[in-house]
């Protein structure tokens, strides 16, 4: 029996597991008590990891081998990995010859290893030239990103989980930790048994898992976060709770902020946000007279057509009142997925470039071109995950390199979605599971190996790198998918050698190790600094935060441990008061509530908005297959408050149309306290398997997103998954 220490692969908490194996079969998991992030806890999903990857489960729902359809809607037949990687090297060539780089586009993920994030980024922005490079993270964390960016100056959480031990006050806005990141829920559970003085305030449309704990639950109406942040400033300014030393010392903008917040007055927040005056009183009271506050946050904030703006002003909060750069003080995101951090901080998302650097920055894209060996990265700014799939629709995206992820599910307006697929000229997938609704539009599927069969790393919430570690061999033929990507570049240059600069390869990788170190060395005298982070380093000591510089000798420190468990022991982010702005100053953003994309009327009266399951993750393609990961919800509902149902003559278990503009589904209802008045909520996991319907049009189409819209946020371009306007008629 061999034990082999990994990270759980599901949410952004990152715990650490230790994984069993024997005969090259994984046999158990448990918490590792030594990892940071879980001390040996786990919750549902992750305890049974081990379950998810046995021996019948993994050859029923895996895809094994490389396979090609050679008609569209046909079965597809199995090929070798040679001749797969050849034909997809030819055929995307042949696009790019034709049509030019920005025809090609690849569609990745947050699950994937921050080496295999690398590889893709070189490859599209590097080899091919086109910065059509994109990630299922736009879904999740692309608001959080520009929010921190617009304020605090750069990507970086300033918070960790150790901060929650010393928080006074938790504000929880637009998250379902219990469900969504339930370790650090625990952690929440604890500390208010440690600290009976702590109060936790929970901002959600739904009296969720997490608000029932609460001190205060602010049921805001869906959308209206901005207007609440606003009318706490307001509050907090009127009330003298504004730490003007702090303000006058690390900040601009906030003159302008005030003339904005000052019509923010409680009676109309109360009235915009669907609240009680006394319970923003109450909130506001509260956070003012706090010794230390923390925020946390996730895609309540974040899937929005306002989601910058929300994210921006909540950070105004903290920089009001100076709950920044010190314990138990702080906004927090929380990452959705595993690795969405790791994603950004190669880069890997069509604005980005390695190591927080921007697209848009001359300068950046020199620098990468240096790092890289290329005679450029193209300025063109490159389609999100949204744009791309319009751009195929409309035909001028002509193939798709889809890796570890499901948008023929998880994307909104599902109708476009698939017509792209299907307009498409070639579609690779890369998967794990042969089942995900995408593999049926793939014209070349390559298997990919998952958690337990791969090596690299990822980052959580905090900033904190793990190492992923194989416990047993890939099942099948499948690959990891850096090299699988390596290979298919490798092909792909003997096509392109003018994009080479001379040099004989851009990938000359022997390892996966490779690939981390030449990703530490573009983070050199970035804010994220790595270059000290060798995985010897991270073996010997354990996860790490960023950033974590090599020693002043110039040699990566492997000698004493930079952070053993603790995050206190070192330099707090903006501890000091200085941001990564040209001025060393934060900023305050003066921006104004906006009205949801599509709000409700009287022919679409209710608002749907989505989220997570307790034991089930994205499409359910790992959790779906385990039959105990469905004895806490059993089969999809749409959730109503009581009295809609009375009204409507629905009990629970009635099957009931939900329409949007783009499509239906049909659903059985369910009577929950936990909802609004003309609210409904629809997990986001149910699939073509649980859930069916049509288009507006009268296509078929089937899950939660055949509802959602596309409608995106300006400056993020994340979409406002969290609502669409419904009508809801009894089938
Ligand atoms: Fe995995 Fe998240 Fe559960 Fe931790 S909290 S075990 S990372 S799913």
């Amino acid at each position: 029996m061999k034990e082999t220490r990994s990270t759980c692969p599901y949410c952004g908490v990152g715990c650490g597991v230790i994984i069993a194996s024997q005969d090259g079969q994984i046999t158990g998991v448990r918490g590792d008590p030594d990892h940071p992030a879980n001390f040996g806890r786990l919750c549902t999903k992750g305890s049974t990891l081990h379950l998810t990857a046995a021996a019948p489960v993994t050859w029923q729902a895996r895809l094994l081998q490389p396979q090609r359809r050679d008609e569209r809607g046909q079965a597809p037949r199995v090929i070798g990995w040679e001749a797969a990687l050849d034909e997809a090297a030819n055929r995307f060539a042949n696009i790019i010859d034709r049509n030019g780089p920005d025809a090609v586009g690849f569609y990745i993920s947050g699950q994937l290893l921050t080496e295999d994030y690398y590889v893709f980024n070189k490859l599209a922005k590097g080899l091919i030239g086109t910065n059509n490079v994109d990630t299922n993270s736009r879904l999740c964390m692309s608001s959080a990103v520009a929010g921190y960016k617009q304020t605090l100056g750069a990507d970086a959480p300033p918070s960790c989980y150790e901060d929650i031990d010393h928080a006074d006050l938790i504000f929880i806005v637009g998250a379902n930790t219990a469900y969504a990141h339930p370790i650090l829920f625990r952690r929440i559970e604890d500390a208010k048994r440690a600290n009976p003085n702590l109060k936790l305030i929970v901002a959600d449309p739904r009296r969720t898992e997490t608000a029932e704990i609460a001190d205060l639950h602010l049921p805001l109406l869906p959308g209206t976060d901005v207007a609440l942040f606003h009318g706490l400033l307001h509050l907090l300014m009127w009330e003298g709770h504004i730490d003007h030393a702090y303000v006058q010392a690390h900040t601009t903008g906030f003159d302008a902020l005030k003339t904005v917040v000052r019509d923010y007055d409680p009676r109309r927040v109360a009235a915009v946000c669907g609240l009680d005056e006394a319970a923003l009183a109450q909130a506001a009271q509260w956070f003012g007279e706090a010794g230390s506050v923390l925020s946390l946050y996730c895609q309540g904030l974040n899937q929005s057509s306002s989601g910058t703006a929300k994210n921006a002003a909540l950070i105004n909060l903290h920089l009001a009142t100076g709950q920044i750069g010190r314990p138990g003080a702080g906004p927090f995101s929380l990452t959705g997925q595993p690795n969405a951090m790791g994603g950004r901080e190669v880069g890997g998302l069509a604005n980005l470039l390695s190591a927080h650097r921007d697209l848009a920055n001359p300068e950046h894209r020199d620098e990468v071109a240096r790092l890289w060996g290329v005679r450029d990265v193209p300025a063109a700014p490159g389609k999100t995950a949204v744009e791309m799939f319009e751009a195929a629709a409309d035909g001028a995206i002509k193939a798709l390199w889809i890796s570890c992820t499901n948008p023929a599910q998880s994307l909104p307006d599902q109708r476009t979605v698939r017509r792209a697929l299907e307009r498409a000229e070639y579609v690779v997938v890369q998967e794990a599971y042969a089942t995900t609704a995408t593999c049926a539009y793939a014209d070349l599927l390559l298997p990919a190996s998952t958690w337990g069969e791969k090596e690299g790393t990822v980052t959580n919430s905090e900033r904190r790198i793990s190492r992923v570690r194989a416990a047993v061999p890939p099942a099948g033929q499948a690959r990891p998918d850096w090299l699988a990507v390596v290979e298919f570049a490798r092909r792909l240059e003997q096509r392109l050698p003018q994009r080479l600069a001379g040099r004989p390869t851009l990938f000359p990788y022997q390892g996966v190790e490779d690939i981390w170190n030449e990703h530490r060395e573009t983070t050199r005298g970035r804010d994220l600094d790595i270059t000290g982070l060798s995985y010897a380093l991270l073996d010997r000591h354990g996860p790490q935060q960023w950033p974590c510089p090599a020693s002043s000798e110039g040699e990566a420190s492997t000698s004493a441990p930079p952070d053993e468990r603790r995050s206190f022991g070192r330099a707090r982010l903006y501890e000091d008061g200085v941001f990564p702005t040209p001025d060393g100053r934060a900023r305050f953003v003066a921006i104004r509530h906006e009205a949801l994309a599509e709000p409700r009327d009287a022919r679409y009266p209710f608002s749907l908005t989505t989220g997570r399951l307790r034991d089930h993750w994205h499409g359910m393609s790992r959790t779906g297959t385990l039959g105990r990961l469905f004895g806490h919800v059993p089969e999809p509902a749409v959730q109503l408050n009581p009295g809609d149902m009375t009204r409507r003559g629905l009990k629970d278990g009635d099957l009931v149309y939900l329409t949007s503009r783009r499509g239906s589904v049909v659903v059985p209802a369910q009577a929950s306290e936990q909802v609004a008045p003309a609210q409904a909520f629809l997990a986001m996991h149910w699939g073509e398997e649980f859930l069916s319907g049509c288009s507006s049009t009268g296509e078929p189409l089937t899950g939660v997103n055949a509802l959602t819209t596309s409608a995106f946020c300006p400056t993020s371009k994340q979409p406002e998954l969290k609502h669409a306007a419904i009508k809801v008629l009894k089938a």
